[in-house]
């Protein structure tokens, strides 16, 4: 199957305005830490629907990372439920998340997390790989995506030649290479001077603008949540406030 297919046949059932595409009710996260309980998050109701481009803030500790580690597949909730797609996740194997989290989500990290020793191409290329693309295919799709970023002419560079906000382009180019449903971005810009965060954040609204991707981007500086039509406020592992931009539109 082409990877549009593929995507297309992901997107499917969210096209339902039944409900949303993200789902959490009462959602607690406890760590056992050394037989201290960390509390880490104390009942979060969320619901982010297709089409938002949202940040999430508050100060260190709040439970950001927590909160999209569930959100985003890699980590399971102690108790309350959590939707994605409409699908409980929680009553998943950890194959059946595997699968969800390689055709529904894409993910960016603070540190890029390139591989070092691949060029920008071969670093979008890997997950179409890992989707069992055809390898005829793969540097097709893959030189889309770094385009789509800007980065077209840096297809054959390495990560170390290449800038902070340079190398992050290619990790949003990987992690939307295959048309994930929501990007999840863990403190992109968090490496970045305010140029290149800019930058990022421009390319995080043009996906979403035009290829009707969910954002969620977490964050602690207020100007890279300012391009996010919603922004939410967690503290001790709580939303405290949730506001949205009523004639916001992407710039
Ligand atoms: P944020 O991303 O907002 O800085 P985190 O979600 O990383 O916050 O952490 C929330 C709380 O949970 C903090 O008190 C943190 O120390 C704790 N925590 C996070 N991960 C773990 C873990 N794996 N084991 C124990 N405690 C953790
Ligand atoms: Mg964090």
């Amino acid at each position: 199957m082409a990877v549009s297919e593929l995507a297309r046949a992901s997107v499917a059932p969210a096209a339902s305005a039944a409900y949303p595409l993200i789902r959490c009710r009462a959602i607690v996260k406890i760590y056992p830490l050394s037989g201290v309980e960390v509390h880490a998050l104390r009942g979060i109701d969320l619901d982010i629907g297709k089409q938002e481009m949202i940040a999430i803030m508050g100060p260190s500790g709040s439970g950001k990372s927590t909160l999209m580690n569930i959100i985003g597949c890699m980590d399971k909730q102690t108790s309350g439920d959590y939707f994605l797609d409409g699908v409980d996740v929680s009553t998943q194997f950890e194959s059946e998340l595997a699968d969800t989290r390689n055709r529904k989500l894409g993910f960016v990290f603070q540190r890029y997390n390139l591989l070092a020793r691949a060029t920008a191409l071969y670093n979008v290329e890997l997950p179409l790989f890992y989707a069992g693309m055809s390898g005829a295919k793969t540097g097709e799709v893959a030189l889309a995506a770094l385009d789509r970023v800007g980065l077209k002419d840096f297809a054959e560079h390495w990560p170390n030649q290449m800038s902070g906000g340079q190398q992050q382009r290619v990790a949003i180019a990987r992690a939307i290479v295959k048309q994930p449903l929501v990007v999840m971005a863990d403190e992109p810009t968090g490496a970045l001077d305010t140029a290149s965060s800019k930058d990022v954040m421009q390319i995080f609204q043009k996906m979403h603008r035009e290829q009707g991707v969910t954002v969620v981007v977490i964050t602690h500086e207020p100007f890279v949540a300012d391009f996010c039509q919603r922004k939410v406020v967690m503290r001790d592992g709580k939303i405290i406030s949730d506001d949205r931009t009523p004639d916001w539109h992407d710039m």
